[in-house]
């Protein structure tokens, strides 16, 4: 399985720090700047893509909920991770089998 990018919408302030870094730009920000998300291009549980559309972007508040994104493309180096300075991003190295695209924050 592909690694899984988890992103905690609950952390994230959209600063831009891990789409700077990931060497094989598959992060982006959105267009009004204010969440980091994958590439939807990338990832390949595409209910990921489709949570964060419908439950997280144009939102301003945070959202509590994290999102997981297969993402063959991803190298699993971490950079992300090393550079979020709100803990907001983690890499687990292999997408679970059966996990959700959507995991709520109690
Ligand atoms: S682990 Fe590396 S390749 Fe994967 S999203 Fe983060 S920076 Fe990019
Ligand atoms: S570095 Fe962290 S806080 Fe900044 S956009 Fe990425 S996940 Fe969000």
């Amino acid at each position: 399985m592909p690694p899984d990018v988890v992103y905690d919408y609950s952390k994230c302030t959209g600063n831009g720090q891990c789409v700077q870094v990931c060497p094989v730009q598959i992060l982006e920000l959105t267009a009004d700047k204010r969440w980091c998300k994958a590439i939807d291009g990338y990832v390949d549980n595409k209910e990921a893509a489709e949570a964060f559309h419908s439950q997280v972007e144009g939102k301003k508040d945070a959202v509590p909920i994290k999102i997981h994104n297969a993402m063959s493309a991803c190298l699993g180096c971490a950079a992300c991770v090393a550079a979020c300075p709100e803990g907001a991003i983690n890499i687990i190295p292999e997408f679970a089998e059966g996990q959700s695209a959507v995991e709520k924050i109690q």
